[in-house]
């Protein structure tokens, strides 16, 4: 047994702990630079000949020092956890404000849109994000549910629209088969007539005198005057009956012309809107993916060249940040005034989402669009736009991408993508034609 000191142990095991406090000293040189003087001076009391017991000082310190730099440790994971939690956050409120932009929002819900829109942009905290998200999901899900009912509207009126229409044959059917008993009764008429003509010949020639030719002939002709009463009558109760019938179904016709006219409004009037972006009255997104198809359609056909132009606001946040949302939209709204004003008749402007627009100019060549482009975005720089009297230097950028032989509509939006891409890279504020 050999020991000294508070701590009773065994010559092997202080053997043993001796060697391990070496192999710990070369193990963890370098590791870490709280733990450097700790090592080196234990390093330079074993080259003078100290055992553990000497050692027992520097050790505690080792052991402090560890337990300091394991806490900083995790303190640093906690840290990072939380940034990428933010950063994850982050991702989903762009994601958000871009869905919340890209959705055709039905009129009754614009407001309530435009208000989630800004809580998007402005919310803070952790909790905030969860009510923000919980929100939008809720009116995303309203937005589907009116869809779907109007739908069903809509469905609900065809149908009706069916069973009327169903109705109004049936109703035309009596009246046609009113007008074949007509004929019928007239056939049965005028066999009468034809019988009773008869008659009257045959007591003509068989008359056994003057007053029995009178009394024969006064009695068919009498017979003959009822026989033309009754049908009379008969025609006249059936005609109004006709009459009657031709004038409900009128009436109906009538209605249901009123029905389908208002439901052909009503539609349109929807139609329209989901077309129509709220904020700046352009064309939004999904009546772009129309237009581009037709025109793609109509190149195809004429081969006339077919220019696309992507727009881009240079650094909208900062005008957002530094004058409110209200100056932003108030921007937005603009620019697309000038996009429109600054282009011909025949070319098509849309607000594609967010503080993008796009541009598309048929019959123009991708060298002319670049001209028009360039003054564009010279009136933009010097249109001196202001908000409660302060100047906001506004600029566009802008990529331009004709349309080539065997292009499918996204290779075109692509290439003119990557040239506004050039645009920000070098600076903004100009205009790029996209070269290979
Ligand atoms: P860059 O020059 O690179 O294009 O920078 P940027 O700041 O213009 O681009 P970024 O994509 O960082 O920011 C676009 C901003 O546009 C963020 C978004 O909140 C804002 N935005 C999108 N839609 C609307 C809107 O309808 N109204 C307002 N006021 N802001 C909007
Ligand atoms: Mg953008
Ligand atoms: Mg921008």
């Amino acid at each position: 047994m050999a020991s000294t000191g508070p701590y009773s142990i065994s010559v092997e095991t202080e053997k043993f702990l001796y060697k391990l406090v070496i192999q710990l000293l070369i193990f963890s040189q370098g590791s870490h630079k709280l733990l450097e003087p700790h090592l080196l001076a234990i390093g330079a009391r074993l080259r003078s000949g100290a055992n553990l017991q000497d050692l027992l000082g520097e050790l505690q310190a080792v052991s402090k020092t560890l337990l300091h730099i394991s806490k900083q440790a995790k303190q640093n994971l906690e840290t990072t956890e939380s940034d990428s939690v933010i950063g994850q956050n982050d991702y989903v409120i762009r994601r958000l404000d871009e869905l919340l932009a890209e959705a055709d929002v039905p009129l009754r819900f614009q407001q309530q849109s435009a208000l989630l829109r800004q809580r998007v942009r402005t919310q803070h905290s952790e909790q905030s994000y969860k009510k923000v998200i919980d929100s939008a999901i809720a009116l995303l899900l309203n937005i589907k549910d009116y869809g779907a009912a109007e739908q069903s509207g809509v469905d609900v009126f065809l149908e009706d629209l069916g069973v009327q229409l169903g109705t109004i044959e049936q109703q035309a059917e009596t009246v046609g088969q009113g007008n074949r008993l007509s004929i019928n009764n007239r056939d049965i008429f005028n066999n009468d007539i034809h019988r009773q003509v008869g008659y009257l010949k045959e007591s003509t020639q068989s008359a056994e005198g003057l007053d029995d030719l009178k009394s024969h002939t006064n009695a068919h002709l009498d017979r003959l005057l009822e026989q033309l009463l009754e049908h009379k009558q008969i025609e006249d109760e059936r005609q109004h009956e006709d009459q009657q019938k031709i004038e409900l179904m009128t009436q109906k016709l009538q209605d249901l012309e009123t029905e389908t006219e208002t439901l052909r409004v009503r539609l349109k009037i929807e139609h329209d809107k989901a077309l129509c972006d709220s904020l700046t009255g352009l064309p939004n997104r999904s009546a772009y993916n129309s237009r581009v198809e037709m025109e793609l359609n109509r190149w195809k056909r004429y081969k006339t060249p077919l220019t696309l132009v992507i727009w881009d606001i240079d650094y909208f946040k900062r005008i957002n940040d530094t004058y409110g949302h209200k100056a932003g939209d108030k921007t937005l709204v603009l620019i697309g005034q000038l996009l429109l004003n600054n282009c011909r008749d025949t070319d098509f402007v849309a607000r594609y989402g967010g503080e993008e627009f796009v541009m598309l100019m048929p019959c123009t060549q991708a060298s002319q669009a670049l001209e028009m482009a360039e003054s564009t975005r010279k009136m933009v720089q010097d249109c001196g736009f202001n908000s409660n009297g302060e100047n906001i230097s506004l600029t566009l950028s802008c990529g331009i991408s004709d349309f080539n032989e065997g292009d499918q509509l996204d290779d075109v939006f692509v290439r003119a993508d990557q040239a506004l891409y050039q645009s920000k890279q070098q600076g903004r504020n100009r205009c790029t034609l996209f070269a290979l």
